[in-house]
């Protein structure tokens, strides 16, 4: 796959014509009303550029989980909401192919908007049905992928549509592919990435990758655990996955034949309850109690992966250093996010950071605004860290 080869649509005349824009209106939704519209704040601008150039924009997402139709994952009230965003009225249409979305699109004037609904009350979307996706491809002579969070799937409306329309990259995802290659590809040095979360064994891929590519490894979280374990450390009733020391270790020798430093906590916040304000201690790690678990990094810990990122140019960062949803145990996450950030503004690194937990855990500490980019794509985030090639985005490059 090479990345060069995207093109966006800027230099098209779409004057007149139907431009479908597959994008990702998964926000959330409580009583009928969005709660958080950050994701379709992000899409207005490249929407209203469409708009104005004359196009008509027929906007696609998935919606959900569905299991075929169902009105409590309708998109009707996310239209809604990017119209008031808009502020330019917004056509719903009460299905994605066949007549009531040709119906809806044939009354576009030039500059106007549509939402489909949802892409998944057709099994079709997710089997990658060609036919489904001829059938979406009738409602449109141009197709534009600018949802990087479902590029990871090989579905209708991501790889699909591209056999059938002349395709192109959206202004979001030439933005995140942009600020993942900056942090992955040809990154200024030193580089460090910050892994963390509950588990190894759900970051296998993520870390191997990450070892033949970046300057220092640190890991933290209950993923840290198991590391320490691994090397023969008690880690007393902390979360861990004996069944994958093996891999740790595998880790470790591969990460010293690529010259990649791996840095783990040496002192841990531990408490005998998982629980908001547990009683809880500051040990080493090689201290801890047998009636224990880790929660957090400790002080120590912080105070040296704060020297670390000081002297790193570019850091990649997915998954939190402890239980950061429970008090006390966010403060190894958050500090260690409010130093990333203070660095990133004072122009000293470029960070970009991803997943559901890491940018909630980002949000906590009121780091979010000052790091370069933070994706909020979990899985085809997770996926680009693994290194692999995403099957919407690659469509693009063909
Ligand atoms: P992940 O989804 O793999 O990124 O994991 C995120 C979850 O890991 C969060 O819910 C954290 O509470 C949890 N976590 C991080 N560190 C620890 C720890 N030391 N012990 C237990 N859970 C942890």
């Amino acid at each position: 796959m090479n990345l060069d080869k995207l093109k966006t649509t800027d230099d098209i005349n779409v004057a007149g014509k139907r431009v479908i824009v597959r994008a990702d209106l998964n926000v959330p939704i409580k009583d009928g009303n969005v709660t958080d519209a950050t994701r379709l704040e992000r899409l207005v601008p490249g929407l209203k550029a469409l708009a104005s150039r004359g196009a008509k924009v027929v906007v696609i997402s998935h919606f959900g989980r569905p299991k075929g139709i169902d009105p409590s994952l309708s998109l009707r009230p996310v239209a809604a909401a990017l119209q008031g965003l808009m502020g330019s009225s917004v056509t719903f249409a009460e299905d994605c192919i066949g007549e009531k979305a040709a119906v809806a699109i044939q009354s576009l004037k030039d500059g106007d908007i549509a939402v489909l609904e949802n892409l998944r009350f057709h099994k079709g979307e997710e089997k990658n049905d060609p036919e489904f996706a001829e059938e979406l491809a009738k409602l449109g002579d141009l197709f534009i992928e600018d949802a990087f969070s479902s590029a990871h799937r090989a579905h209708a409306s991501t790889e699909g549509l591209t056999h059938h329309l002349p395709s192109y990259a959206g202004p979001l995802l030439m933005e995140e592919i942009a600020a993942l290659r900056t942090a992955l590809e040809k990154p200024q040095r030193p580089t460090a990435a910050v892994v963390g979360g509950a588990k190894v064994s759900t970051k296998i891929p993520v870390l191997t990758n990450l070892v033949g590519k970046v300057d220092k490894l640190i890991i933290g979280g209950g993923m840290a655990n198991t590391f320490l374990q691994a090397m023969g450390t008690m880690i007393g009733k902390s979360l861990s996955e004996p069944e994958f020391d093996a891999t740790a270790r595998d880790i470790l020798s591969e990460a010293k034949q690529k010259g990649c430093e791996i840095i783990l906590p040496v002192d841990a916040v531990v408490a005998r309850e998982f629980k908001e304000g547990a009683a809880n201690e500051i040990v080493d790690v090689g201290n801890v109690p047998f009636d224990a678990m880790i929660l957090d990094i400790g002080p120590q810990s912080i105070a040296h992966l704060s020297e670390v990122l000081a002297s790193t140019k570019t850091l990649l960062w997915n998954g939190p250093m402890g239980a950061f949803e429970i008090s006390p145990f966010g403060e190894g996450t958050f500090s260690l996010a409010r130093t990333a950030a203070a660095l990133t503004k004072a122009g000293k690194l470029v960070s970009v950071a991803g997943g559901g937990d890491t940018v909630a855990a980002l949000n906590a500490a009121g780091a979010t605004a000052d790091f370069t980019y933070v994706s909020t794509a979990g899985g085809a985030f997770l996926e680009w860290l693994e290194g692999r090639e995403l099957p919407g985005v690659a469509a693009l490059t063909q």
